[in-house]
């Protein structure tokens, strides 16, 4: 009986845009993505048409944000005109609308619909049915309802696993996207994204960072930050729409003089309006592009913004969960990720924990313990370069990794730590408080061939410098008391 099931497309056209089609319906809409538009229903459709031996399926639904409503069917095209065809679809359309449900006898058979929430579902019975199959009709009907509700969330939730499996980074899509408009205007261009605030509730307004740079412009731009006030932080959050500028359009962080008295365009990154950065576009001969060139860059623009937005999001999701709220320092995750980094084979590992920290939080309070964390933090941040990992790996315990250092060059950091922290001022509601830490110290190779027992080392050094009158610093490989 299957074998009269002809795909009818477009075939009476009536209610203005409102057209039904058979399939494919998702291959025209734009931004469909990775995901298939057909999650449901074709194959549901045309599978539920041989289980009752019906003439046809319809489904239409009102979609948000959609122009007209959405309309599929699968008739048995050998078996109905397309005038009865079209009756079916009117009256399926008044069932969504009027959220009607029911079963109609109609020309040609009987149509057993669904209609709520903006939708309607319909099967068409032919003559001489029996009321079992009504009754299977209704049961399935309400199972594609159902379905078709669920839809959205199926759709949300393959896109969603999709976009977390791109890995592309902030830096990967700036500077393609700077190449491309480069190629596109002929100048250099630079991309710049707002970096959200890590540390959530400040209200502090977000940075700038240029995360692009093409092959022309200056390349130490990258990663530098623009001034809050400057023309591309304001555009970048979307303070100021597209706007023509000179190369100051940073703020004076372009390094290159020459460039200066040059026009800058400058156009906002939107991803579906909300801000996500700005370009900045050299213009040769200061004249801004226009016709296809302009189109072109709209594009590229309007292809990358999103994209940046998810791999920022990534990127600060990330860093939070590597970052010690309340000092800021890296926690025990991004020191052992530090370390088990692949070019991490030799460096020192500095363990320091404050000494009779439980004795200062029972008289000033807990709050003073924080103050005095955050205290020591920052002495642990001024001593160090960029490339060493600063962490706090436990409540009054930190850990600093020198990658490449020698034991000697850890022990020397950690003295002028240790010496730092009895000699800078530390005041508690008016008052001066000392404090001070224990320190210890292990190296690869010096105290072991293996990065991985470095931790334990400086575990146990630091013991040694506790039981040894704290305020000190210990190189591993002592035992106690020896
Ligand atoms: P020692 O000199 O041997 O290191 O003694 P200590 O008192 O510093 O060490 P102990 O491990 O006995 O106590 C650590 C204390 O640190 C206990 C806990 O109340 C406090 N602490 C842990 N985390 C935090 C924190 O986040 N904030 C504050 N204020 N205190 C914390
Ligand atoms: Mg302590
Ligand atoms: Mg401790």
């Amino acid at each position: 009986m299957a074998q009269g099931l002809i795909a009818l497309v477009a075939g009476a056209a009536f209610g203005g845009a409102a057209g039904w089609l058979l399939g494919r319906r998702g291959a025209a809409r734009r931004g469909a993505g990775p995901v298939g538009a057909h999650l449901l229903p074709d194959p549901a459709l045309r599978w539920l048409l041989r289980a009752h031996g019906a003439l046809g399926v319809w489904i239409s639904e009102l979609r948000e944000g959609e122009e007209g409503p959405s309309n599929e069917r699968v008739v048995d095209a050998e078996r109905l005109s397309v005038a009865q065809i079209s009756a079916v679809d009117r009256r399926v359309e008044r069932a969504r609308d009027q959220e009607q449900a029911a079963a109609e006898r109609m020309d040609g058979g009987t149509l057993v619909f669904r209609g709520s929430g903006g939708m309607a579902v319909a099967l068409l019975l032919p003559e001489g049915h029996g009321p079992e199959a009504l009754t299977r009709a209704e049961q399935d009907l309400e199972r594609l309802a159902e379905g078709m509700r669920r839809r959205p969330q199926l759709v949300a939730l393959a896109q969603a696993q999709s976009d977390e499996a791109s890995d592309e980074t902030v830096g990967s899509i700036g500077l393609r996207l700077a190449y491309h408009l480069e190629r596109v205007t002929g100048g250099e261009v630079v991309v710049a994204a707002i970096e959200p605030a890590t540390d959530t509730g400040t209200g502090s307004i977000p940075s700038v960072r240029v995360v692009g740079a093409s092959g022309r412009a200056d390349r130490r731009l990258l990663d530098s930050y623009a001034a809050p006030e400057s023309v591309l932080a304001r555009v970048a959050r979307g303070e100021l729409e597209r706007t023509v500028t000179d190369a100051e359009f940073m703020g004076g962080a372009v390094a290159d003089r020459r460039q200066r008295k040059r026009a800058v365009l400058v156009l906002p990154l939107l991803d579906r309006r909300l801000p996500v950065g700005a370009v900045a576009l050299w213009l040769p001969d200061a004249r801004e592009p226009t016709g296809a060139a302009f189109a072109e860059i709209a594009e590229a623009i309007a292809n990358a913004a999103p994209r940046i937005r998810r791999a920022m999001r990534s990127h600060v999701d990330a860093e939070s969960a590597r970052t010690d709220p309340l000092t800021g320092l890296g926690n025990r995750r991004a020191l052992e990720s530090a370390l088990t980094r692949q070019d991490s084979s030799e460096g020192a590992l500095i363990y320091g924990d404050l000494d009779h920290f439980k004795g200062l939080n029972d008289a000033l309070g807990h709050p003073a313990g924080d103050a005095a964390l955050v205290h020591f933090a920052r002495l642990i941040r001024e001593q160090i370069r960029t490339a060493d990992v600063g962490a706090r790996i436990g409540g009054e315990e930190f850990a600093i990794w020198l990658p490449g250092a020698t034991l000697e060059a850890g022990l020397r950091i950690a003295e002028r730590l240790r010496v730092k922290l009895n000699t800078t001022p530390w005041d508690w509601q008016g008052r001066p408080r000392s404090l001070s830490a224990s320190f210890g110290v292990s190296a690869c190779p010096a105290t072991s061939r293996r990065v991985e027992n470095l931790p334990a080392q400086a575990d146990a050094a630091l013991y040694v410098a506790k039981h040894s009158g704290r305020n000190r610093v210990e190189p591993a490989g002592r035992v106690p008391g020896g």
